[in-house]
């Protein structure tokens, strides 16, 4: 580390990429502190905390590989397990010492004379400092900045608003008149349990989702002492479900049609609960299954055929004191208003702030559809490595695997350039235009780019920049051997 820098590494948020990006600097012997806006590491876990809250991927392949877990109640956590498991990993690894808590990235520029960032970090009192940075890791997430719909009047209801993601813990639904407007992801698992408690619930959808069948078996005891006592099991089991998820890619990438059982199952699965032909008429997706992401749930469907339970596909078009009214003239009365909108995936990267060479500004540059060389480095930015940055989200198993992928390329590239006694590395501008054109080509056929619905995955082009075209296998390979020559190495450590 060269003698002008504070630390050798800056990490910024703390999710599953800044703890395990932190316990990779512990193990390289890299000094690093990680800086996290809100008052408890957990990124994404700590913040949806919504009623029904759990991950759609298996807890054992959602956990990092490094640190299994025999101990998963069921084979889809809860978000309050997968965030009591980030707290084990972060004091099991020694590296809570390192992490300053209420600790906002303000701005980050490069500074080409020292090969170093400086950031500019605000602090809870309103002060900030700046700390110069050998290398910054931005493991902020996606799915962090709240989508708010933009209904005329909202301002002037009355009653509760509330996004998935910042959801009141002491709230209660019961005896209420709720609405909540989406059916994502995030709405599919909160509708069972708000429409459990609401005097009566109202589903604004505008576009519906495909929902299969869970099998989320809880695991028996005799089931984790065996995973504790022989991990070879667990580890077993691991691979068994990376592998057949794995499988799905192609049905997502390639052949659509292959989705067409699944799509098959996920009718009949509304079928079952649904008897209205009306309701079921509204809940009938018209795009390819995988389109958006899939959900599922055994209660989604049970809980809209309720009769306390109002499936709305009017838009909303405005909102007073009382409650919303819909395109079709109708008014709503609600005491609460859930937004299960979604996020802005851009969002968490325009509030930090960054500039890199030449006034390049990481804002600018994702406005003009950022080019990354596989997710990870962006040219003109050097020293900066994002995880789970563009184009490595997945639609068909467990990000934490492209998490740890990236993670592995950083440290590489940290050794590469500390091993040539340089101060930065970067990649290569002219390598990547051929990489985004092979992932432009790539998503073309994908049932994201493909499939007939507009999501969160595509930018305002309908380009896919937020899902990796690919296996994770794939992914996983080309980033365990990094051509080098796709970086340049400048400066020279001033020892
Ligand atoms: P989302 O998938 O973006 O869904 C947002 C929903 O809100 C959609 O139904 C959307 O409708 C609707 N919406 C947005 N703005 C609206 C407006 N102005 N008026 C009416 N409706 C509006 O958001 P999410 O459900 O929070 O999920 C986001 C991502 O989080 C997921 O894709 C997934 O990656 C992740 N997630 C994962 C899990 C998990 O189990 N791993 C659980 C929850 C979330 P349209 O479809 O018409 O746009």
């Amino acid at each position: 580390m060269s003698a002008r820098v504070d630390h050798d590494l800056v990490i910024v948020g703390s999710g599953f990429s800044g703890i395990g990006m932190a316990i990779a600097a512990q193990r390289d012997g890299r000094d690093y502190v990680i800086l996290e806006k809100a008052d408890e590491i957990g990124g994404t876990w700590r913040d949806n905390r919504y009623p029904g809250c759990a991950c759609d991927v298996p807890s054992h392949l959602y956990s990092f590989s490094f640190e299994p877990n025999p101990y998963w109640s069921r084979a889809y956590a809860t978000s309050d397990e997968i965030q009591d498991y980030l707290l084990y990993c972060v004091e099991k690894y020694g590296v809570r010492d390192n992490i300053r808590l209420r600790s906002t990235v303000q701005r980050m520029t490069y500074d080409e004379g020292l090969g170093a960032w400086h950031v500019t970090v605000g602090t809870a009192d309103g002060d900030s400092y700046q700390i110069v940075a050998g290398a910054v890791v931005l493991g902020v997430g996606a799915l962090h900045d709240p989508v708010l719909p933009d209904i005329p009047g909202l301002r002037t209801f009355q009653g509760e608003v509330m996004h998935t993601a910042s959801w009141d813990p002491g709230a209660t639904m019961i005896g209420k008149r709720v609405g909540i407007i989406g059916t994502g992801c995030s709405a599919v698992q909160a509708i069972p349990h708000l429409a459990e408690d609401a005097k009566h619930l109202t589903v604004f959808q505008r576009t519906p989702i495909w929902v299969l069948p869970k099998v989320d078996p809880a695991y028996p005891e005799w089931l984790v002492d065996a995973y504790e006592k022989r991990p070879w099991l667990m580890k077993a089991h691991r691979a068994k479900i990376k592998a057949a998820n794995e499988l799905r890619v192609l049905a997502f990438t390639k052949q659509p049609m292959l989705l067409k059982a699944a799509s098959k199952a996920a009718l009949a699965h509304m079928r079952s609960a649904v008897k209205d032909p009306e309701l079921r008429a509204k809940l009938t997706p018209d795009y390819t299954m995988g389109c958006k992401r899939i959900t599922m749930s055994n209660t989604y469907f049970p809980a809209l055929a309720r009769d306390d339970v109002t499936v709305e596909t009017s838009s909303i078009t405005s909102a007073d004191t009382t409650g919303v009214t819909t395109a079709d003239g109708t008014h709503h009365d609600l005491d609460v208003l859930v937004l299960a909108t979604g996020f802005d995936v851009s969002g968490s990267y325009r509030h930090l702030n960054v500039t890199g060479l030449e006034g390049h500004t990481l804002e600018a540059d994702w406005d003009a559809g950022i080019d990354t060389f596989y997710g990870v480095t962006v040219p003109h930015y050097p020293n900066l490595f994002l995880l789970l940055g563009p184009n490595t989200g997945l639609g068909h198993t467990s990000v934490v695997l492209m998490i740890e992928a990236q993670i592995g390329l950083v440290a590489k590239l940290l050794d590469a350039r500390d091993h040539r006694g340089a101060t930065a590395v970067a990649v290569r501008p002219q390598v990547v235009p051929a990489h985004m054109e092979q992932l432009d080509q790539r998503s073309e056929h994908t049932v994201w780019q493909a499939g007939g619905c507009s999501s969160w995955y595509l930018d305002e082009e309908g380009r896919n920049r937020t899902l990796w075209p690919g296996s994770v296998v794939e992914y996983e390979r080309k980033l365990a051997k990094p051509e080098l020559i796709d970086y340049e190495f400048t400066g020279a450590v001033d020892r």
